[in-house]
């Protein structure tokens, strides 16, 4: 199993669930996107990173809280990136359903985390719901380049060997178009497919056109999740993350992940066939 966005601090029974995925030598990247979710994944992180099996992670700021970030916001997340030279920046992005979309806020934002992306030299793990053309725009503000060595003419081996040198832009749960994807290639973008990603017919057309080693899957799965695995039972997991009021179990999660990934796969064979 490779989770590329799984916001692990979010979920109901995250240490007996971190613990299960570290025993089953599962990859994933845990990405954290407001500060007290940095300060959770930090612990959980600090309980179950050994050298041989680091537990990777992304800090990042949200854009449905970007009008409450202030400079301290940001030093914080800065000395996050310090502290884990593994850490991703991210996720970060603009969302037309939060305030600061239309005045600058979101954007301001977003460029400051592309920035430390860039001067950390880390990969960036980007939202985007709205408009995914501002997003290149933001990138090329912040000084990401196009280098049209990774770009759709290139060759494999010369795309490869770029792609480990530079930060890489992430668009997660991808919902974009093949216009967009054609322009982002040269970025180094990668893209990182959730069920959502086939529901609109412009993105499922648009997939089949990304390089291969460019696309991976993700379960974005956060405190929501639960939900789907007991829609009755909305309340079953209390605070103190113990299985005392129900009988719910990390096994259980872990299960429904997989499956939850198993079908981002099976949509992506069927929709490139
Ligand atoms: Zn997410």
């Amino acid at each position: 199993m490779f989770d590329f966005h799984i916001h692990l601090a979010r979920l109901p029974l995250k240490k007996q669930l971190t613990q299960l995925l570290c025993d089953r030598n599962y990859i994933f990247i845990a990405i954290a996107c407001e500060p007290w979710e940095w300060n959770e994944l930090h612990q959980l992180k600090k309980e179950f990173s050994t050298i041989l099996k680091p537990v990777r992670v992304a800090y990042g700021i949200h854009p449905m809280i970007a009008t409450q970030t202030t400079e301290d916001t940001l030093a914080k997340l800065r000395a996050h990136l310090e502290e884990d030279e593994l850490a991703m920046v991210g996720e970060a992005g603009i969302d037309k359903r939060y305030p600061g979309y239309d005045d600058g806020t979101q954007d301001h934002l977003f460029i400051e985390q592309a920035k430390l992306a860039l001067e950390f030299k880390r990969d960036l793990q980007i939202h985007c719901v709205g408009d995914y053309q501002r997003v290149l725009k933001l990138l090329t503000e912040a000084g990401f380049l196009q280098d049209f060595a990774i770009g759709p003419g290139a060759s494999q081996l010369q795309t490869l060997t770029r792609l480990q040198e530079t930060c890489r832009p992430i668009f997660h749960r991808f919902g974009g178009d093949s216009n967009f994807v054609q322009k982002a290639l040269p970025y180094g973008a990668f893209f990182s497919l959730h069920l959502d990603s086939f529901r609109k017919k412009s993105t499922a057309a648009a997939i089949t056109t990304i390089p291969q080693e460019r696309v991976f899957f993700e379960t974005d799965a956060d405190e929501t999740f639960l939900q789907s695995i007991r829609p009755d039972n909305k309340n079953a997991v209390d605070e103190n993350q113990t299985t005392e009021n129900n009988d719910l179990n990390a096994e259980e999660i872990l299960a429904e992940l997989e499956k939850r990934l198993e079908s981002v796969r099976a949509a992506y064979a069927e929709c490139c066939q």
